[in-house]
This record gives structure tokens, sequence and C-alpha cells, in this order.
């Protein structure tokens, strides 16, 4: 297993970490096995959002003698309707459900503000005693760290703006990184399932570049697009990602600590570490998306598929870091030209053999030039003079 660090809380967080939705009203025997299945992996990173006390219990129990072994991603205001989801923002009600995991778990590593995804949901938190409540928990020392999650790149933004959250729970994967955030990517097919892809949606650049330049940490919901990613009936693309294909994708986007896929069974858990061991063809997720119209001739999908670099370059790294300068170039984050001041590797000798293998003809040696330029030059990684 790799770990990440989790943006500014610093905690190092398994770069595959386990979502427990859908153990959801399973038998106890299937969420032991589904978490000793993963904590053999060396998972460390569990998100606990449902609201089920029976769920919650059986997760404890099985987590019993190691607690400290994971951290765990606990909610504020996910409740139990008539054993559906739901959300509140009533403070008794909130506490009744938080304390309820406090006593459970002992300590939550990163409460999450739950589900943010309308102005009016931002208000009800940050415009009420709810806000207060959670910052009352972090100075006690309940939770260790306030996150929030969302799917909404704009309220995200807003969020991160207030400078309370230091890590994000976010909705990543290709179908919906490449259309406006308030369209549902699967209502846009056409006959053909063409005309989805058109750039990266441009408000979830931005996103990106906020957390990098706040140093917010990234875990991932809906890795697999609800599962239709990986369907032949509903992909959005000519053909069925693989789980190693999402789950590359969603690690090579900027401030990605760590995806959460929801596993039900043992067996999931084992199908999902495949990716740890997955070759780079394997893990390749080009050719799903440049067999398919789109626009990103020129634009770096940061998926390594132009490597081996005899200089040991991370293109991807270097490219990652220049579209993010690119969007503000006037006011680079500080954190941004450490961070391709850290990459390793030697002189860019101009061979090209990576534009070359570049399904999506980015001119690779001209970024590696501008990345030189805007961030002042890296001992290691330098242009070749002409
Ligand atoms: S330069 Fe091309 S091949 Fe390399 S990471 Fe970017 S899109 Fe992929
Ligand atoms: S042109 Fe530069 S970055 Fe590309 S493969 Fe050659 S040395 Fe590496």
């Amino acid at each position: 297993m790799e770990y990440r660090e989790l943006g500014k809380t610093g905690k190092l967080v398994s770069i595959i970490g386990l979502g427990l939705e859908h153990v959801d009203f399973k038998p106890y025997a299937q969420v032991e096995e589904t978490i000793d299945a993963a904590l053999e992996y060396g998972v460390n990173l569990l998100d606990v959002f449902m609201p089920g006390t029976e769920v919650r219990e059986y997760t404890a129990k099985a987590l019993k003698g190691r607690r400290e072994k994971v951290m765990i991603q606990g909610h504020f205001g996910s409740i139990d309707v008539n054993k559906t989801y739901g959300i509140s923002r009533d403070i008794p009600t909130v506490k009744k459900y938080f304390e309820e995991m406090l006593r459970l778990f002992g300590y939550i590593d990163f409460g999450m503000l739950f589900l943010i995804d309308t102005e009016d949901e931002y208000n009800k938190v940050f415009d009420s005693p709810f806000i207060d409540y959670v910052q009352q928990m972090k100075q006690k020392g309940d939770i260790h760290h306030i996150g929030f999650s969302s799917h909404n790149p704009e309220i995200a933004m807003k969020i991160i703006n207030t400078g309370v959250a230091e890590m994000m729970m976010f909705s990543i994967n290709p179908a919906f990184d490449m259309l406006p955030f308030d369209e549902f990517v699967f209502d846009h097919q056409d006959d053909l399932g063409r005309e989805l892809f058109r750039g990266l949606d441009p408000k979830r650049a931005e996103l990106y570049k906020l957390c990098i330049k706040n140093q917010v940490g990234i875990t991932v919901m809906k890795t697999y697009g609800g599962g239709k990613l990986l369907s032949p009936e509903h992909s959005p693309y000519s053909m069925p990602m693989t789980h190693s294909q999402c789950i590359h994708y969603a690690l090579t986007r900027p401030a990605v600590a760590s995806v959460l896929p929801g596993c039900k069974t043992a067996k999931e858990v084992h199908e999902t570490m495949k990716y740890l061991t997955a070759s780079e063809t394997d893990k390749d997720y080009t050719r799903i998306i440049s067999e398919t119209p789109n626009d990103f001739k020129g634009s770096c999908v940061y998926c390594s598929h132009c490597q081996p670099c005899p200089s040991g370059i991370d293109i991807a790294a270097v490219n990652k870091y220049l579209d993010i300068a690119r969007l503000d170039r006037d006011n680079l984050p500080p954190n941004l030209r450490s961070h391709y001041q850290a990459l390793d590797g030697e002189e860019c000798i101009g061979c090209k053999g990576c534009e070359v293998r570049c399904p999506f003809g980015v001119s690779i040696v001209e970024c590696i030039a501008e990345a030189k330029e805007l961030f002042g030059g890296n001992k290691n990684i330098t242009h070749k003079e002409s």
C-alpha cells in the first residue's frame, strides 16, 4: 500500500481506503470479513457516513483492538429516516447521531460536514450554530480535523474559502470531471453515446487549484460513477472502464490523497486491491478517453502514457502543476512551487519520445520549459537551452 499526506491535516492515508456504505444492513460476519480484508492490505482510512446504529456497532466491533490502526471519516448531519439516509442541521438531532459515533469509536479523525451541495445547505451549516458545534468538538479533541463532503465545485470552493476545512470528500471520475457540474452525465448521451466530452469542467479545474493552494486534501467518492462507468450498458464511453482505470484516474488528480470505494465483501476488496499490483498498461485510462470524441487535443489528462522518460521526469506531475499555475499566473500558490521543486528527474534532453507516446498531442517539451519559467526552475528538471 502507498500512503499520501492528506492536505494540511498532515495525516498519511492509504491511497485506497474503504467506504462502508454497502455493508449497511449486512450481517456482522460480512462486515467483519470486509474490514479484515481491507486492513490486511494496509487500508487505514474508513468512511462511516451511515447513520444506522447496527452498521456502526458492527464496524466498531470489527475494529476492536485495532481502532488506532485506522482513521475514520465520521459525518455531522447524516441521519437515519425510516432506514434511509437523511440530512439534518438541527443541533439536537446532529448531536444525537454524532455522540453515538463517539461512544463507539472514542474519537473521530475527520469530522465531516455532511453533503453540502447547495447555497441553502451552506447557509444552514455556516450561518447557524451547526458550525459552532463542530468547532467545539474539535477544540475538545473529539474530532481531530474538520472536513466536508460535496458534489458541487462552486459550493466546495466557498467552503474552502471559509478556512475551516482541512480536507474534503469529493466525487471524482472522468465523466464527472468533463461536464458542467449541474448536468447529470448519464443523461447526456446521444444515440451513439457521443457528445459528452468537452474538456475538463473549468469549475472543477478551479476547485483543484484552490485545494492545492490551500492545502486541502481530497478523498474521493463516486470513483466508479456509482458503478456506471464499469457497466457496458451505462458507461458513457464506448466501453466500460475497469476498477483500476477508475482508481488511477482519481489518484492522478491534483490534491487527491485517497479513493474510498464502497466494498461489501472480502472478494470485492481483493478485486479493488488489484490496483496495487496492476501494470501501467492495466491502469492506463487514455484509451477510454482518447477513442471517444473529445476536446482534449493539446491538453494533459495526467495519465502518464508518455512514460518512460529517459531523464526520469514525472511529466504528468509537471503538467498538473503547470495547469494549476496557468489558471492564475500572477498569484502562484507558494506550495505549488514547492511541490514542483520537490520533483525528481534530470535535464530534459528534448528527445520528444514522450510527445510521440502522448495520445493527446501535448507539446511536452514546451510545457517543461514553461513550467521552468513559471516556477523559477528546478535543480533537477531543466529545459535544454537552445
Ligand atoms: S503529456 Fe500526454 S501522455 Fe503524458 S500525462 Fe499528459 S496527456 Fe498523458
Ligand atoms: S523530451 Fe524531455 S520530457 Fe520528453 S521523454 Fe525526452 S527527456 Fe523526457
